[in-house]
């Protein structure tokens, strides 16, 4: 087995033999977990040898990783399509660290008004004291319309598609060459489209993943990659993590790369079960519209058809105008296998409101709840929702 994996092999083959090469396993199926700060030399001329190895996998010290870390780095990288992989603490991280390595003061970045809302937070809250300024776009922009809002200052564009919440598909090739053509870099937030969205082939020059979601797969730890395109893009992200002293416990790598080797079976029943679950409420009559970029007639429907291979199992579903937010949050009290909660991508199914929760003012026609599909009967959860739309109107 070589250490890289020849791209002629599925997603589901990747996932099972990625990261399993080039450590000393002596014959167990999985990398070893290295706890550890402090690495130690052979001599000193094995130590100087070693500094010189700053943007390598260099096992120098515990910030540096260990066998473990690289050994998710290594599958990360593979599925996202790109060349290196750097590994945050948390998804959140894994956007401000890169961010923080491309911005500073009098720069000036593009977010789409669809981002989740922590990296909102971190523009306002931060970005803004450094003197770095942002400003909101329409997530379904065309270039045209981003176009007047780029400025000479500006240094990220900064993409998330679907959008948090509201699932707006961004037209992610057009805006990328747009980008690129004023010297602008191009960082997107693909933490939906995990099995399903390649970056790289996009026009994507860094690419975040909360590995949180399905990369972990069972709601028990936090984490997060930064993907590149190239060394040029490496080197600032991977710079900016070791100045800024962004890791992740070793346990948690070890635990997310155990996540990943399951991912592909669970992602393809997610995606189904999602599927059927959004279609059945699609056409229930207190529904307005189920916001699901796979969902045929759904918004963003067409653009996902060009760009994505498959759906994960998060959507939003709009109720009619006529009910209030209240009305919402009897539904999501009614529900008894969907529990209350934000994050996703685990095997248990949540519910969360949507409207009167996010910073953003977009308006929806009414209501609206976020659902995430997990690994239960689809039936179960089908009549599940089936007695809380009962409970709607009171
Ligand atoms: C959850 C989430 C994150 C942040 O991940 P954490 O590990 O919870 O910090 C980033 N982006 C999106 C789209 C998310 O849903």
């Amino acid at each position: 087995m070589s250490d890289e994996i020849p791209q002629k092999y599925g997603f589901a083959t990747r996932l099972s033999h990625g990261g399993r090469a080039g450590t000393k396993t002596h014959g167990f199926v999985n990398p070893p977990l290295h706890r550890g700060s402090t690495v130690l030399y052979q001599s000193m001329e094995q130590r100087r040898a070693y500094q010189k190895r700053r943007f390598d996998q260099a096992l120098t010290y515990g910030l540096q990783g260990s066998a473990t870390h690289h050994a998710l780095e290594d599958v990360v990288a593979d599925i996202e399509g790109g060349t290196r992989c750097q590994i945050f603490p948390t998804g959140l991280a894994a956007i401000t660290g890169p961010l923080l390595a491309y911005l500073s003061t009098g720069n000036h970045v593009l977010m789409p008004d669809s981002v989740y809302g922590p990296v909102r937070s971190f523009c306002v809250r931060l970005a803004r004291r450094m003197g770095s300024a942002t400003t909101y776009y329409p997530p379904e922009a065309t270039p045209d319309e981003l176009a007047p809002l780029f400025r000479v200052e500006t240094k990220v564009l900064y993409l998330e598609s679907p959008g948090s919440h509201t699932f707006e598909v961004q037209d992610v090739p057009a805006l990328a060459e747009a980008a690129h053509a004023r010297g602008v870099a191009v960082l997107m937030d693909n933490t939906w489209g995990i099995h399903a969205f390649q970056p790289f082939t996009h026009g994507v020059d860094v690419a975040i993943q909360a590995l949180t979601k399905y990369a972990v797969g069972h709601s028990d730890v936090l984490l997060g990659s930064a993907t590149v395109r190239d060394d040029v893009h490496w080197r600032r992200v991977r710079d900016a993590a070791l100045i800024l002293g962004f890791y992740a416990s070793p346990d948690d790598c070890w635990l997310a790369l155990r996540g990943l080797r399951s991912m592909a079976v669970r992602l393809a029943h997610q995606e189904k079960a999602g599927l059927e679950v959004a279609a059945w409420l699609a056409a229930r009559p207190e529904v307005r519209r189920v916001l699901h970029p796979a969902l045929p007639g759904a918004p963003g429907h067409d653009l996902w058809q060009r760009d994505f291979t498959g759906a994960c199992s998060l959507f939003g579903v709009v109720f009619r105008g006529s009910y209030t937010d209240a009305d919402t949050h009897r539904f999501v009290d009614a529900l008894q296998l969907f529990g209350i909660g934000a994050s996703w991508g685990g095997f248990e199914s949540l519910a969360l409101p949507t409207t009167g929760f996010i910073h953003r003012v977009a308006d929806l026609g009414g209501p609206a709840v976020r659902l995430h599909i997990g690994l239960e009967d689809t039936t179960d959860l089908i009549a599940d929702l089936d007695q809380a739309l009962a409970r709607l109107a009171g």
